[in-house]
């Protein structure tokens, strides 16, 4: 990762004399999907813009795993690039540099940067997420690897863009394992894209889901919402310094919390449930959770009981009572990115935001803020 960074700074244009500004700087990792990726670089092109509009903006965005068939990048990955960065960003930024091209801009960047970026789906919206009437094996692989064999660990570190020494995607904790994104008892293969490397703690807490973008969208959470641990073995100091940037030191305790509490805060934080959807607790829901559990989870490490496995099979449950297209299309787009929550923990809410990795194509959009102040000059 790093050393990546370095190389794309280094690399200052070809006009002999680059112009200074700001290095904004993403990664890409292989748990992020489309959506999640493209609001995050968003609000950090419009946090520049919002603070230091006068200096160039300089976006260097790397990505982790995401390799298509083809040993290119996979759909969501190449949108990213191709239609996001390179097309739509492009002009409110002095230069780029992307696994594909770097490209300067000749022109003056802009600084009207639209308030909220929507994504909307054309066609048919629900191709793009978990067929939850059907209950599939949805692996992000599209033609598996045939191999009978799980690949190395190194293999593994390798595709997910990590250095020598592998260590857990959530918590950086080492060692790290090997972890099968589709399980195998569910029918997911051996290809090093169905596999993940996690901690001792994070594989026993990992769901066990037919659906390879529910569970990559878990680590994205699980990372968000223990990313304070990353801080737990440095020195006081950079500790301190950490803190002061508004890191969480140690991650959030919850231990206290029995079981269905536990499932309730991952529904509300990473399905975007809201008080309408507890209220619609029902026997016929209760009913396609279980159907859901049978037919499209498995289990591990004999944990009969794992919070993240449940919280999946639920919401898909959930969709499965609510036959509604309009509704199910209403509370996809609801889902929450937990690192957008404000100092009182409440959600923001970012409109057409999806969980699950499309296959096809995204149109991306931005459009002004939906409330513009009042116009104060005349
Ligand atoms: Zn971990």
């Amino acid at each position: 990762m790093a050393k990546k960074k370095q190389k794309a700074r280094r690399k200052p244009g070809n006009q002999g004399k680059p112009r200074k500004g700001i290095l904004l700087y993403h990664d890409m990792a292989v748990y992020e999907n489309f959506e999640r990726c493209t609001q995050r670089v968003f609000k950090i092109v419009k946090g520049a813009q919002e603070n230091y509009p006068n200096a160039p903006r300089r976006l260097v965005l790397d990505v982790q795993g995401h390799r298509s068939d083809e040993g290119g990048y996979d759909r969501d990955a190449w949108e990213v690039i191709r239609y996001f960065v390179l097309e739509l960003l492009f002009p409110y930024l002095t230069s780029v540099s992307t696994p594909l091209a770097h490209i300067e801009n000749r022109k003056r960047q802009r600084n009207d940067l639209p308030a909220v970026l929507d994504i909307a789906y054309p066609g048919d919206d629900d191709s793009f997420w978990y067929d939850v009437d059907q209950l599939p094996v949805r692996p992000r692989e599209i033609i598996s690897d045939v191999r009978k064999s799980a690949p190395s660990k190194g293999a593994i570190a390798d595709y997910l863009g990590m250095s020598a020494d592998p260590a857990c995607l959530v918590c950086w904790h080492r060692p790290a394992e090997r972890a099968h994104v589709v399980p195998l008892s569910l029918g997911g293969s051996m290809d090093v894209r169905n596999f993940a490397l996690l901690c001792e703690e994070h594989h026993r807490e990992a769901p066990d889901i037919a659906d390879a973008e529910g569970f990559w969208a878990w680590v994205d959470y699980a990372e968000m919402r223990d990313r304070g641990s990353k801080w737990e073995d440095a020195s006081e100091d950079v500790q301190a310094m950490a803190s002061s940037l508004g890191a969480r030191i140690g991650r959030a305790d919850r231990s206290e919390a029995d079981f269905m509490e536990a499932v309730k805060f991952e529904l509300i934080h990473l399905y975007g449930w809201g008080d309408v959807d507890f209220s619609g607790f029902s026997w016929e829901l209760y009913e396609e959770y279980h159907r859901v559990l049978d037919a499209a989870t498995g289990k591990h490490f004999g944990v009969e009981k794992k919070v993240s496995t449940h919280a999946w099979a639920l919401d898909v449950a959930l969709y499965r009572v609510n036959r509604d297209a309009k509704t199910r299309s209403r509370r996809r787009r609801r889902v929450l990115l937990f690192d957008t929550l404000d100092a009182n923990k409440q959600p923001v809410v970012l409109q057409k935001h999806g969980i699950a990795g499309g296959r096809g194509r995204h149109e991306v959009e931005t459009r002004p803020e939906e409330d513009p102040p009042p116009q104060t000059r005349s």
